[in-house]
């Protein structure tokens, strides 16, 4: 990853990317106290490259610091900028990118003073993270034993670095049994998100999705929400889900900026939409899906391919 010509932005500057280092005894490596963002740009029918909803994504970022209580001197519109130059200078077009917040090495110890923060952005090219095949088969999920954030223990709101430790333990775990991707429950026992995306799971012709409290407020599930009101017509819900209501949905699917959408087709060995006649796991989901229409919709809407039913999200898009 680090060996290769480009370039990375940190704190208003350019650094080759080779000799992007920082000390060891940076803090955020020590103590998880940091947070992030995960910003997707794509080339649009001009070929130029344009950010996907990149004022939201900072916003978040700069919320989170906020939350963390780590001070930062640079705002939005400066974050903005060096994310739309981290394309342009690095050749990129179909990109992901990684804004992260972090705290310097003056000090070690949870009681450390003086500690300075820091802002840096990677970008790399990225493709088609999800292959074609692979966003219409979808997942096979296992429902995790680890619970996810409580609002008590952790700034759910904030894409904090040490949050990603209870991910990767559930997500592990169901990889290693065989499985795609795990389901997390909150500490109550409601369904939370995936590892790293949120859920939504249809029924009777409405989408329903947690509301806000141990799941991430994701961005992807933002702008699913908008165009399944707004172009679909469809009702959507956010409230309190259980497991169960997603072994009987009749079409389910996971939402973030990496993954885009992709379909859940099974969890916990539940055969997701079987009764109202889904395909089984393993074989694409239907083109007439409410989860395939959702993806043609996201992808014309990322990629600039907007057409008259999608003009209004045209401020989704930052030219790069
Ligand atoms: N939940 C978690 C824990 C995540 O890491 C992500 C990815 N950022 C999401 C949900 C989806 O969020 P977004 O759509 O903003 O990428």
């Amino acid at each position: 990853l680090y060996d290769r010509d480009g370039w990375l932005w940190r704190d208003g500057d350019w650094l080759p990317w080779r000799e992007a280092g920082t000390h060891l005894l940076t803090h955020t490596l020590h103590y998880g106290m940091g947070c992030f963002e995960g910003v997707r740009a794509y080339r649009g029918p001009d070929g130029r490259p344009a950010l996907f909803r990149v004022a939201e994504h900072t916003r978040r970022l700069l919320d989170s610091a906020h939350a963390l209580d780590i001070p930062l001197s640079c705002n939005a519109e400066t974050l903005i900028t060096a994310q739309r130059e981290c394309l342009t200078r690095n050749g990129l077009a179909n990109a992901y990118l990684k804004p992260t917040v972090y705290l310097g090495a003056e000090g070690l110890g949870l009681r450390a003073k003086g500690l300075t923060s820091h802002v840096m952005i990677a970008a790399w090219d990225l493709g088609d993270y999800v292959s074609p095949e692979a966003s219409s088969v979808g997942l096979r999920a296992l429902t995790s034993s680890w619970a996810r954030h409580h609002v008590n223990i952790s700034l759910c709101r904030a894409k904090t670095n040490g949050h990603y430790v209870n991910s990767m333990l559930a997500l592990n775990t169901a990889v290693k049994a065989g499985f795609d991707e795990t389901l997390m429950l909150d500490p109550e026992g409601y369904v939370a998100e995936a590892s790293a995306a949120n859920v939504f799971l249809l029924r009777d012709g409405a989408l329903h999705t947690p509301e806000i409290t141990s799941c991430l407020q994701g961005i992807t599930r933002d702008s699913v929400i908008r165009l399944a009101r707004e172009v679909l017509g469809l009702e959507v819900v956010e409230r309190r889900i259980t497991r169960d209501e997603l072994y009987v949905a009749d079409e389910a699917f996971l939402t973030g900026t990496a993954a885009e959408i992709l379909p859940l087709r099974e969890l916990d060995g539940r055969h997701i939409g079987a009764r109202a006649g889904a395909p089984p796991p393993g074989e694409p989901i239907a083109q007439d899906s409410v989860t395939a229409r959702l993806q043609r919709l996201y992808r014309r809407v990322t990629r600039g391919d907007l057409g008259d039913d999608l003009a209004a999200f045209a401020d989704w898009l930052t030219p790069a």
